[in-house]
């Protein structure tokens, strides 16, 4: 069940990383734990090449290494998912606590712990404190499930309350990398697909394009026709690109009338092909609004920059270049391509 292998991955990690740390003598920290789980896991590539880097060195895990890692490697999280979560997270730690007072056999560990971690919640914990908190309560429930056979039935149905809140943990950070209006990738989402095709080119020589796209004269457009149905505009040109790229390409809304297309393994001219498309498929486009009195709204189109990665580059200095692309096709009269 996806449930009960979500827990046990859990608690594999758990085994995994303490230990691990312990023999590096990095204190159990929620920040500390943060990297070790996620090392674990294997979910950051970056995190995990670095690490082992590090041991391969043989660097201490001193207390600045560990912030340096942390600060590096553990993004921060948007504030309202912490919220939520916090929420969801006190919920749960009450209702276990219920649920342990009923049952009042051997427990007294497992519920003092668990008042601390209530209290602890009171703190305005970050997010990857949140984490640990779960992760913890997690392992706290793996271990009275082990002591008391006899009640497993009833605190795996809480495991099983835990496995959703991470569960839900794991939907709130994607609804974090999403664009609303668009349902495209937001920026965030592009800076780290950026960050780690730009790892891939340095490991392997893999090269990618990026595509800067801009909305031309779409301050006008507004002004004709109304913020509401450039919103819907903005939605319609989102999809168009969507349907021009291929699966592994990344758009993303890089804010307001701007967007961004990432393409591993495209060249130059294949990057520049794409962009054609996407120029052509918009501009040509017949835009109308209403189902019976429609209402005509002309052609909207966009100018696009591309450039592609080359050795010396970093996430800074591609966007720069696509950027500059992106003015000289706007200088250039708007409605075109231009590459470096
Ligand atoms: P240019 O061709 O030079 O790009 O001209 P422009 O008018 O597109 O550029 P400018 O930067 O002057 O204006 C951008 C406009 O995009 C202004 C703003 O009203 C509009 N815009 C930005 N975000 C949104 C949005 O979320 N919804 C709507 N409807 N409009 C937006
Ligand atoms: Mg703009
Ligand atoms: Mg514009």
């Amino acid at each position: 069940m996806h449930n009960s292998q979500n827990i046990e991955q859990t608690s594999h990690i758990l085994h995994l990383a303490l230990p691990k740390m312990a023999t590096l003598a990095i204190p159990v920290t929620p920040e500390n734990y943060a990297i070790w789980f996620d090392y674990f896991a294997e979910t950051n590539l970056n995190l995990k090449r670095a690490i082992d880097g590090l041991i391969a060195n043989g660097v201490q895990f001193t207390p600045e290494v560990n912030l340096g890692l942390y600060n590096r490697f553990i993004e921060e999280r948007s504030p309202e998912i912490i919220e939520n979560v916090q929420i969801e997270t006190q919920i749960l730690i009450n209702s276990l606590l219920n649920k342990i007072e009923q049952l009042n056999v051997g427990t007294e560990s497992f519920s003092t712990n668990l008042n601390q971690f209530g209290e602890k919640l009171q703190t305005n914990p970050n997010a990857d404190e949140l984490s640990f908190i779960v992760i913890s309560i997690a392992a706290e429930v793996d271990q009275v499930i082990a002591n008391n056979r006899h009640m497993a039935a009833s605190l795996e149905s809480l495991s099983d309350e835990i496995v959703n809140l991470k569960d839900e943990m794991d939907n709130l950070s994607k609804v974090a990398m999403t664009d609303e209006l668009t349902s495209l990738k937001n920026r965030r989402s592009y800076e780290l697909f950026a960050a780690e095709q730009m790892t891939k080119f340095i490991d392997t020589q893999t090269v990618c394009s990026l595509l800067m796209i801009d909305i031309d004269d779409f301050k006008l457009f507004n002004d004709t026709f109304g913020h509401l149905i450039g919103d819907k505009v903005l939605a319609y040109v989102a999809l168009a690109m969507k349907k021009t790229v291929k699966g592994d390409d990344l758009v993303a809304r890089y804010g307001g009338e701007e967007f961004v297309v990432m393409l591993p393994n495209a060249k130059l001219n294949d990057a520049v092909n794409v962009a054609e498309k996407i120029r052509d498929r918009i501009s040509l486009k017949q835009l109308s609004i209403g189902k019976e009195k429609k209402q005509n709204l002309g052609h909207i189109t966009v100018s696009i920059g591309v450039a592609t990665i080359q050795t010396g580059d970093d996430v800074d200095t591609l966007f720069s270049r696509a950027d500059e692309q992106l003015y000289i096709a706007k200088s250039a009269g708007k409605n075109c391509v231009k590459f470096a």
